[in-house]
């Protein structure tokens, strides 16, 4: 049976008002709700989670969280931690996207986020990638050691509680000039399965999914989900546009 393709929708800071929220991850759901080979996981700001759970029925729309704390102590103003998340229902925490780590998240702090989220039973979706392509193929070591060190401590059991979504800085946000290349993806999803396999000597590293993000649109969905090696989708701005999520998620239940 063909893998069910994996759409993580990353709302960031968004969306202002949480009647807003309650609209586009309702449409959202509608179209998830129909489709069988896909997982949908929306992540919204914290603040909503309680209210947009409440809307989930069934598993193939559920909720994940953008960020968790790596601590599960109580004198940690203004954290969350992944038992809170977990008790709440969310089954799926992002873990290192580069939008925390240009705050000064550093890849120990990430380690710590990854064992915080799998001891609390739900999937850590770890994010990693380069801010720049240089000629001489420096990125790829960038990308390995980000692995190493993000996942320093896992144990190989833990391979089957992991994703990793590969989102090239350069290719992220307004200021993304283009989204990569699925070529360009593809290259990437081999090196990290190599890395895991180096690591953990296991087929399980072999079966941890792989997803693309940046700039992806109902244009290029399908080109990253077609061509085999990319496992599912990682979406920034455009998972808040219900109209066009939804596309994304129809086109990943026909690749
Ligand atoms: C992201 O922030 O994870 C992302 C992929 O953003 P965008 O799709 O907006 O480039």
């Amino acid at each position: 049976m063909a893998k069910k393709k994996i759409i993580i929708g990353n709302w960031k800071m968004a969306p202002k008002e949480a009647r807003e929220a309650r609209r586009v991850f309702g449409a959202i759901k509608k179209t998830a709700g129909g489709l069988r080979g896909v997982q949908t996981v929306v992540c919204p700001p914290y603040i909503y989670i309680s209210e947009l759970i409440r809307q989930v029925s069934g598993h193939r729309c559920v909720m994940g969280a953008q960020d968790c704390f790596w601590s599960e102590e109580q004198a940690h103003t203004g954290e969350i931690s992944a038992s809170m998340l977990a008790n709440m229902g969310v089954r799926y925490v992002i873990v290192g996207h580069s939008e925390r780590r240009a705050l000064g998240e550093t890849n120990e702090e990430v380690a710590k986020k990854v064992a915080a989220v799998l001891k609390a039973g739900l999937t850590a979706v770890l994010c990693v990638g380069e801010s720049e392509r240089d000629e001489h193929g420096n990125y790829t070591a960038f990308i390995k050691t980000q692995i190493q060190e993000s996942l320093s401590s896992m144990r190989k059991s833990s391979l089957e509680n992991i994703i990793i979504a590969y989102e090239p800085i350069w290719a992220i946000g307004k200021s993304a000039q283009r989204a990569a290349s699925v070529e360009d993806a593809i290259e990437v999803s081999i090196l990290i399965k190599k890395v895991l396999s180096d690591m953990f000597h296991t087929e399980g590293a072999m079966n941890v999914p792989i997803l693309y993000g940046g700039s992806v649109n109902p244009h290029n969905a399908e080109g990253f989900l077609g061509g085999g090696g990319i496992d599912g989708l990682l979406v920034g701005r455009a998972s808040l546009d219900a109209p066009a999520f939804s596309e994304i998620l129809i086109i990943a239940s026909q690749a």
